[in-house]
Order: C-alpha cells, then sequence, then structure tokens
C-alpha cells in the first residue's frame, strides 16, 4: 500500500465509524519513543503536547513499560471489596506528595472528569439549607461529564446540555470578583490553577492566596484543579506549592500515570471527613494496574529529578521562544513544562499546522494561544530540536 492509500483509509474509517465528537484527527500515530512519535507513513514527530500533558515520562518509557507488564502478569483488577499494595502505596505516595499529610485521604478513579465529579459531591456535602453556591471560574475547563461541565466556564460548551447541576456560580478570575462572593453560602470554590484549555493562563498575583484566607475565612472548601497542571509539570509537584498555599481538596489525572488511564480526589484536614462509606465509587478506581503503573511513574518523576527538569528546561523553552525575535509573540505564560505563547494575530492555528509539518507536536487552545507540553524527560537534544522547528514553523507563516 502507497502513504496516500493508507491515509485517505483511515480517515476515511474514522469519518464512518468513530462518534462525531472531533474533528478529523491530524495524523495516525503508530509507535513513540521518549519525545517522539511516528505516523503510518514513517514520519517522525518531536511530541510537545505529550497527550495533553499526559505522557510524563515520554512514549514507551522502560519504567513505564516495567509497571504495567509486571502488574498485569501479576494482578490486574479485583473489586472494591478487596485492596492490592499498589493502591495503599499510591494513596500514602499521595498524601506525601501532595502536602496533605497524616490527614490526608485519597479517592481513585479513571479521569479527570471523574475526579472532579467527585470533588463536586464533596462540595455538596459541605452544603447546608443556607450554604448552597459553588463557586467556579469563568473561562476554566474542568471536564465533559455533566457535573464537571456544569463547573466549566464556558457557556457554549455547556448549552447544548442543559439543564446542568444546579448551584454553580462563575465569577470573573479577580481577587474584586472573590472578595464580592465568598461568604458563608458558599460550599465550595473550583480553581484552575493555570488555565491550560483556555490558552495556559495564569492567575492573578496574589489570587490563589486571597482565595485561601477567604475559603478559610467563611468555611468554604478550596478545591484546586491539578488534572493538567500537576505531578511536576510546573516545577513543583503540584502548582499550588509555586504559591505558598496547600487547598482542602486537589484533584489530579493526566500526568499521574504517564498514560495509563487514572484520576485522584485528594483531600486535606477536614475535608477528609466529608465522604462516608457508600457516597461514592468507581469499579476501575484505585485498581492495582493503574495504581501500580502511577507509582512507578510517579516514582520516576522523584528518583530521576523530573520535577527540577521541568524547572530548568521550562525557563530554557521560553528562551527558545522568545529568542525568535516574532512580532508575533506577544507574551509567554504558565509554569515549567505547561507553556502558552500569546499571539498578535489569530494565526495560531496556522502555527500549529506549520509545527505539525515541520515534525513539531504542539497545539493551538484557541485562535490566539499556542499551548507546550512536553514530557518532563526532555533534554538539550529536545530543547535544541524543538528550537530549530518552530523557528520553520514560524517561518512558514512570514
Ligand atoms: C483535561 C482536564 C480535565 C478533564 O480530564 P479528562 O481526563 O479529560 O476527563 C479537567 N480539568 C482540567 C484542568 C483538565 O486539563
Amino acid at each position: 500500500m502507497t502513504g496516500v492509500d493508507t491515509e485517505t483509509e483511515w480517515r476515511g474509517r474514522f469519518d464512518s465509524s468513530l462518534m462525531r465528537t472531533m474533528g478529523m484527527p491530524l495524523r495516525l500515530l503508530v509507535r513513540g519513543r521518549g519525545a517522539y512519535v511516528w505516523d503510518d507513513e514513517g514520519t517522525e514527530y518531536l511530541d510537545f503536547l505529550a497527550g495533553i500533558a499526559v505522557n510524563s515520562l515520554g512514549h514507551a518509557h522502560p519504567v513505564f513499560v516495567d509497571a504495567v507488564t509486571a502488574q498485569a502478569s501479576t494482578l490486574a483488577h479485583v473489586s472494591n471489596y478487596f485492596s492490592t499494595p499498589p493502591q495503599l502505596e499510591l494513596a500514602e505516595r499521595l498524601k506525601r506528595i501532595t502536602g496533605a499529610g497524616e490527614g490526608g485521604r485519597a479517592y481513585f478513579c479513571n479521569s479527570g472528569a471523574e475526579a472532579n465529579e467527585a470533588a463536586f459531591k464533596l462540595a455538596r456535602l459541605n452544603s447546608t439549607p443556607t450554604r448552597t453556591k459553588i463557586v467556579a471560574l469563568n473561562n476554566a475547563f474542568h471536564g465533559r461529564t455533566m457535573g464537571a461541565l456544569a463547573l466549566t466556564g464556558k457557556p457554549a460548551m455547556r448549552e447544548p446540555f442543559e439543564p446542568m447541576p444546579s448551584g454553580v456560580v462563575h465569577i470573573d478570575t479577580t481577587i474584586e470578583a472573590l472578595e464580592a462572593t465568598i461568604d458563608d453560602t458558599v460550599a465550595a470554590l473550583f480553581v484552575e490553577p493555570i488555565k491550560g484549555e483556555a490558552g495556559v493562563l495564569d492567575l492573578p498575583e496574589g489570587f490563589l492566596r486571597r482565595a485561601r484566607e477567604l475559603t478559610e475565612e467563611h468555611g468554604v472548601l478550596l478545591i484546586l484543579d491539578e488534572i493538567q497542571t500537576g505531578v511536576g509539570r510546573t516545577g513543583a509537584w503540584f502548582s499550588y506549592m509555586n504559591a505558598g498555599v496547600l487547598p482542602d481538596a486537589v484533584t489530579v489525572a493526566k500526568g499521574m500515570a504517564g498514560g495509563f488511564p487514572i484520576g485522584s480526589l485528594v483531600t486535606f484536614g477536614w475535608a477528609s471527613d466529608l465522604f462516608t462509606r457508600g457516597q461514592h465509587g468507581s469499579t476501575f478506581g484505585g485498581n492495582p494496574l493503574a495504581t501500580a503503573t502511577a507509582n512507578a511513574v510517579l516514582g520516576e518523576i522523584e528518583s530521576a529529578g523530573l520535577i527540577e527538569n521541568a524547572a530548568r528546561r521550562g525557563v530554557e523553552l521560553r528562551a527558545v521562544i522568545e529568542g525568535l525575535g516574532s512580532p508575533l509573540v506577544t507574551e509567554v505564560r504558565g509554569q515549567g513544562l505547561l507553556i502558552g505563547v500569546g499571539l498578535s494575530e489569530p494565526v495560531a492555528g496556522e502555527i500549529a499546522d506549520a509545527a505539525l509539518a515541520n515534525g513539531l507536536i504542539i497545539n493551538a487552545p484557541n485562535d490566539s494561544s499556542l499551548r507546550i507540553a512536553p514530557p518532563l524527560i526532555i533534554g538539550d537534544e529536545e530543547v535544541r530540536e524543538f528550537g530549530e522547528r518552530l523557528a520553520r514553523a514560524f517561518a512558514a507563516l512570514s
């Protein structure tokens, strides 16, 4: 078969058989190694999206492969009537790396949206007849299931699926809006610490600290969605650590098991006492295959110094982007290896396409923003290749 025939064939098959929830995929990918992936025609791409901040160790990392293989050949799944050593270890590890410590507890599920569903239910458990509101931020993304969608601050995404679960109020991401809204009628405040899907938008200076003060003062749960920012990507285990704040609960998913599906809600202190027996659960959640893989991935992030690497490589990538000297680049946002590039013109889609044509995977969450989220393992070679391929993509546009 020639390349052209293959391409026509897979696109046709996708078009006839996949639900029409997504556009036509860009390429048919067949394998990966480290920060690189290859398509069905043998073309190589530097993957600086990493499955949207999922492939923490890159592709086919031996630690990931060995963990999946060893656990799959030992014990893959049991019901929640039983525990397993990897599940206990992961819960204890999450308490430690989140800073929840002794009073912390972990709930396991299979995705980010599910972690936020658990957090939504936690928020309801902090509700009373007078404390009814759940506050979330305009433009924040929390997932596609009904509860997570109700939290998501993008009306166009919600509208086709209304009515939403009630009680969610969206506010602007300003300290003034926080001060005007957080009071004794609020059960929980949800914050996405860097708005990834909105274009990698940072919170205003001091926002998280003020959110912490106000929620503490009024008995409101501060729930941080670190699904995209968590597990080392921002140069800290969690981005709230960069702000010197601890939440009452954090949701974790994406990069946690390096590509194996898993999600978690981790509670701190008094929030750990809200759920009681029988109030939530998941058949697959916390199974030994997923939790063993997460333990291996998080263990490697720690022992290979990948959090420090994320901070260091993030600085290097910023320098590369700024060094392009392109008048299109107005702003470089984000932390560590979650980077947003603000553009002066609505050409983000064209740049992402040109990057792909030049062997570089990045993405355009909106018309004027690029998102860059490489695996945490990148080194000098990948930084240099990124610079060359990105420069070619920008040059292709002018
Ligand atoms: C990706 C993401 C989600 C949803 O996670 P899924 O695994 O796709 O359900 C929720 N919140 C944030 C901040 C995300 O980036």
